[in-house]
């Protein structure tokens, strides 16, 4: 298996997890591009959102509810955070395993910047 994040979720590949369940493995992202940067990802593997079947949608429902649950834990619930997932090349998607960024902890840039 190939998958950096399927390896992440087995465990051998380490990871500072946030938050872990039966669905759902969430962990900080080894690049933090804010104070807190958590990844939110499902135990089933599939590549991108392009990817998500009808039969996913209480998975994603899952994810948004772990991103809630670890954004109160890392504090910044009140204060704000936004979750991104990135879809393809234009919007710089590098690991093939869906995931949720969860960001905050300072201001956050304004939403939608062009390189
Ligand atoms: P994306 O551009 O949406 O595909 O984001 C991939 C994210 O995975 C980036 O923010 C990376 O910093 C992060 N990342 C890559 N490898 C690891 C790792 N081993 N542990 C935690 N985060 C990682
Ligand atoms: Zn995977």
């Amino acid at each position: 298996m190939s998958c950096l994040f399927c390896k992440i979720i087995e465990g051998s590949i380490p990871s500072r997890k946030a938050y872990e369940d039966e669905h759902i493995v969430a962990f900080h992202d080894i690049a933090p591009q804010a104070p807190v940067h958590i990844l939110v990802i499902p135990k089933k593997h599939f590549a991108a959102l392009n990817d998500a079947q009808p039969e996913d949608i209480e998975l994603l429902g899952r994810i948004q509810l772990a991103a809630q649950h670890v954004a109160k834990e890392a504090g910044i619930a009140e204060s704000g955070y936004r979750v991104v997932t990135n879809n393809g090349p234009d919007a710089g998607q590098v690991v093939f395993h869906i995931h949720y960024h969860v960001l905050g902890g300072e201001k956050l840039a304004t939403l939608g910047g062009k390189e």
